[in-house]
């Protein structure tokens, strides 16, 4: 009889479970165990003071695969307005303070472009990917999705900045679209689907994830 397979772990450097959960479906495929923060009993809250998105992202891998020693995937992503100098940006959770509700941040950045129209009131939605191995960075990937502030919020789906984020690929807010819809076309989605690409066509990676290599024919 054979022995019960053990498969190789990748921990994602996230508290968040619904990331978890975006990025199991993604790595369905893969022959690898996701195993997120809270299954590692690890709570402690790491403190973002990097100046980009990447920055944390790297920041985050490298540190929490040097506390655990596994491979580690970490991602930080947010909101850049271009008429606000790039605001909220890297603080986009913490904007006007971390526990006041989506609405009144909405709310303020609708007020601060008050009379801009069209272009100017263009953002973009960033998000980095960071996966860290044999204790060094393996891959940093970083991708947008453009649109433009709408005039207010509408739609309900999705969560934070979304129900006022209007997609100029989708024609309509990510409140509004359905989420596999705002999958295909966002930040995220496209910094995970070109991480899972990564994996799934590059033996190196996978050697240094212990994942068996492709098989060619
Ligand atoms: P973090 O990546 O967990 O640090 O979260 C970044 C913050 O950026 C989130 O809490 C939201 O405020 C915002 N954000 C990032 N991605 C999205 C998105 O897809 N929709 C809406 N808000 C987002």
């Amino acid at each position: 009889m054979s022995e019960p397979e053990v498969l190789p772990r990748l921990l994602i450097a996230t508290m968040n479970r619904g990331k978890l959960r975006e990025i199991r479906a993604l790595l369905a495929g893969v022959p690898i165990e996701l195993v997120d923060l809270h299954d590692l009993g690890d709570d402690e809250e790491f403190a973002e003071v990097g100046q980009t998105f990447e920055m944390n992202a790297v920041a985050k891998a490298i540190h929490y695969h040097g506390r655990h020693g596994i491979p580690t995937m970490a991602d930080d992503s947010g909101l850049s307005v271009d008429a606000l100098e790039g605001e909220p940006g890297i603080h986009s959770r913490r904007f006007l303070g971390e526990d006041v509700p989506y609405a009144r941040k909405m709310a303020e950045i609708l007020r601060r472009l008050e009379g801009k129209q069209g272009d100017a009131r263009a953002a973009r939605f960033t998000c980095a990917v960071c996966l860290a191995a044999d204790d060094r960075i393996i891959a940093t990937i970083v991708k947008h999705v453009f649109g433009v502030i709408a005039d207010e919020p509408r739609g309900d789906g999705g969560f934070g900045y979304d129900p006022f984020f209007l997609s100029t690929e989708l024609g309509q807010t990510f409140g509004e679209a359905p989420q596999e819809e705002k999958d295909r076309v966002s930040h995220r989605g496209q910094a995970l689907r070109s991480l899972v690409n990564l994996i799934e066509t590059h033996d190196p990676i996978r050697a240094l994830l212990g994942v068996p290599p492709l098989r060619r024919h």
